[in-house]
């Protein structure tokens, strides 16, 4: 099998990513290789499809054991013979993986690099075709994530020197390379360096007040999806995941200062799907290859701009839509500073903040000012950044511009940002008493424009170069010679409008009724989504690892209903077409069956693969029902077929949801509705009678819908 027919049967893709068919090539030649793509650039690929390839063992060098047992289910579900060898496994597991080493059964073996010294006496030079090294800026004291472990991996191109050594990492910078060439002893390596752009993120940058409100707001849009949110310190990912999960999010924190053991479920659970956010610190994340993380937030600013961009990539590793959002405060600013200021190369450190800073403060495309970064220059603007989004507009802000300059000049430059506003919108704190400002011409001079909007309008000056914030003096803001001109010689100043609240709402609702593009069918994507579930569930995987994100949006959007069609769709190859396939065509078979008939019950039928084993008689009068509703059929169909009233049918059907939850209800009855009857069903509840409520709305729901409420909500109360 060549090469292009492999990457469609185990992974299901049609043409490779850029670079990637080169540097297979490559590998299959035997050289030595040095890869630099971006996180979820699709490195993985460049060991795993030539390891099918080649005769022997391709060992692939992980730091990271707890996600090991993830990437080996990966490559298991795609029919790969893959395994693992490290420090968490009893002696029994090692021992079994040594056996499967020696009867030629894997293809691809995970190391530690801790354990690699253990596995080589099992090894002979010629068993082993390949070496990958992932994570390979782990062996550079000059990246930034060096781990002592990795030296040892200089031994390994004498020990397999007919193996080529391919060494992959995301960290771009030219030195780290050579170190990193020179330390694996493959100083004439080639070097494959891909773009770093990620086209699929969407780069956005907000100011940072009431972030939690903005959370809440964001994560509305992103219901149900998997993200990551990273905050500066240990407490405040706590305190978060705590509000956000008292208001109903599934969310928890992870940070080095937890328990071992309590941090790899959090990690395990995200992977898995089970909790959809995660609060993190940046221990979190490296190797976690989740391919439906869609949104990270950057709750605080992060050191510099290469923590940045591998932390945002890790969403929309499927290549699908996802959203980078980082909260831009001058208070994380400060604090970072004395962060700065306290470490050893603080110069360094306090440059690359200001790199950050300026990103943060862009009015220009935010994307080629990333990738400018890494020495990438895009020849126009992305579109897909919130500067290329909403271009705003500006307007002659002169005198705005005097009014502040002039306060920070009366103030003889002695003021925060802060106070600067409180006196000019003649604040009466007892900052401004104390600091006597309240007397001086520009006191109360800015009254009419809200805190928020002078907060906005002087951050936009200090972008612009009519202020600097001196960190060293209390953060007190200082004129420049271009407030000078503006002060003294009248020089005009344009800033932009800032959007009204309401602006901003109703363009955040446009985006949210955007996220899903009008060719996916949205409810067969939401039974896509459930199906996938309970499959990921059943057979002890991780959801992406079942079919990712891109797969099902593919599958909502087209609803294959043939075996042939299935495996045209993105992200089937011919293992999973075999292990799924039937089971999702019943899917689409259902919801075809839908569309074509009656438009006002679209249900979507999630008929699990194999029968649960049902409590009561063989077929009792509710599987009946639910049976015939899997198979497609309406609340009226059924009820004719059966002579029993509509209200009935939907009765069996609320029964089997709160049982097993495998039918869709959505159809039937919306959250709203539920919202609505909730209390009154509460109210009610002693006399267990439906008849008051039914007077209550005046018959607007039936007793059926009504028994169908009362189901769901005993449900998720009890639950
Ligand atoms: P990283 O470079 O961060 O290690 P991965 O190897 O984890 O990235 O790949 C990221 C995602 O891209 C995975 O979900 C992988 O299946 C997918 N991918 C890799 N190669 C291709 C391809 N040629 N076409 C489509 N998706 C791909
Ligand atoms: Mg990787």
């Amino acid at each position: 099998m060549n090469k292009h027919d492999l990457l469609k049967k185990h992974f299901g893709y049609d043409s490779f990513r850029p670079l990637q068919e080169q540097i297979i090539n490559d590998v299959l030649a035997h050289k030595d290789l040095m890869v630099v793509m971006p996180t979820g650039g699709g490195k993985s690929m460049c060991f795993q499809l030539p390891s099918l390839m080649l005769e022997g063992v391709t060992l692939v060098i992980s730091p990271l054991i707890a996600l090991m047992k993830d990437q080996v289910d990966s490559l298991r579900a795609n029919g790969i013979t893959a395994g693992y060898f490290n420090s968490s496994q009893v002696g029994t597991e090692q021992q079994e993986m040594l056996q499967l080493l020696k009867e030629h059964q894997l293809k691809l073996l995970y190391v530690a690099p801790e354990s690699i010294q253990l596995l080589l006496h099992h090894l002979k030079p010629t068993d082993v075709s390949l070496i990958a090294i992932d994570e390979a800026h782990c062996i550079s004291t000059w990246g930034h994530d060096f781990r002592p472990a990795y030296t040892q991996l200089a031994y390994l191109k004498k020990s397999f020197p007919q193996a080529g050594l391919i060494a992959l990492t995301a960290t771009a910078d030219r030195a780290t390379r050579a170190d990193i060439k020179m330390q694996l002893a493959i100083s004439h390596a080639q070097e494959y360096v891909a773009s770093f752009d990620r086209p699929n993120l969407t780069l956005e940058v907000r100011p940072g007040n009431d972030r939690l409100a903005q959370v809440r707001r964001f994560l509305k849009k992103y219901k149900d999806e998997s993200g990551i949110i990273y905050c500066l310190s240990r407490k405040s990912c706590e305190k978060l995941a705590e509000k956000l999960s008292s208001l109903g999010f599934s969310v928890a924190a992870y940070h080095a200062g937890l328990e071992h053991r309590f941090r790899e479920s959090v990690q395990e659970q995200f992977i898995k799907d089970e909790i959809k956010i995660v609060c993190a610190t940046i221990a979190f994340g490296m190797g976690i290859d989740k391919s439906n993380v869609r949104f990270v937030i950057h709750y605080n600013m992060p050191k510099n701009i290469e923590g940045y961009y591998q932390e945002i990539g890790r969403a929309g590793r499927d290549g699908i839509d996802a959203h980078a959002l980082l909260f831009h405060s001058y208070a994380d600013m400060i604090q970072l500073r004395n962060f700065a200021g306290d470490s050893g190369n603080s110069d360094v450190q306090i440059a690359k903040l200001e790199r950050m800073k300026q990103f943060a403060e862009a009015l220009t495309c935010r994307r080629r000012m990333l990738l400018s970064y890494f020495n990438e220059y895009l020849e126009k603007d992305c579109g897909n950044c919130d500067v290329c989004l909403n271009k705003p507009d500006f307007f002659n802000a002169t005198l705005i511009a005097q009014k502040a300059l002039s306060a920070v000049y009366r103030m003889k430059e002695n003021a925060s940002l802060n106070l600067l506003i409180d006196v000019l919108r003649g604040a009466q704190n007892a900052t401004v008493l104390e600091s006597g400002f309240q007397s001086i011409k520009t006191y109360g001079a800015g009254r009419e424009i809200s805190w928020n909007n002078w907060q906005q309008y002087i951050i936009q000056m200090i972008n612009q170069g009519l202020l600097e914030i001196a960190f060293h003096e209390y953060n007190h803001l200082k004129l420049t010679p271009q407030a000078q001109a503006v002060l003294f010689e009248n020089q005009s100043v344009e800033l932009a409008v800032i959007p009204k609240p309401e602006e901003l709402a109703a363009r955040q609702k446009k985006a949210a009724d955007e996220s899903l593009p009008s060719t996916i069918n949205k409810d067969l994507y939401a039974g896509l989504r459930k199906l996938r579930m309970q499959i990921a569930t059943q057979e002890n995987l991780a959801p992406y690892m079942v079919f990712s994100d891109a797969t099902l949006k593919d599958i909502a959007s087209r609803i294959p209903l043939t075996i042939d069609e299935f495996e045209d769709i993105t992200g089937v190859g011919k293992h999973k077409l075999d292990s799924y396939g039937e089971t999702f065509l019943n899917l689409t078979a259902g919801y075809n069956m839908m569309r074509d008939g009656d438009f006002t019950y679209r249900i979507v039928v999630a008929k699990p693969k194999k029968k649960k084993k049902s409590n009561g008689p063989k077929k009792d009068t509710v599987m009946e029902s639910v049976e015939l509703y899997w198979e497609g059929k309406t609340i009226e169909e059924i009820s004719e077929m059966r002579t029993l009233k509509t209200d009935t049918i939907l009765t069996h059907l609320g029964k089997r949801y709160v049982s097993h939850k495998d039918v869709n209800l959505d159809a039937h009855i919306s959250s709203d509705d539920l919202k609505e009857i909730e209390p009154l069903y509460k109210s009610y509840q002693q006399e267990n009678a439906l008849k008051p409520i039914f007077e209550h709305f005046n018959g607007k729901y039936s007793y059926g819908k009504l028994r169908l409420a009362m189901y769901l909500i005993e449900a998720t109360t009890t639950e």
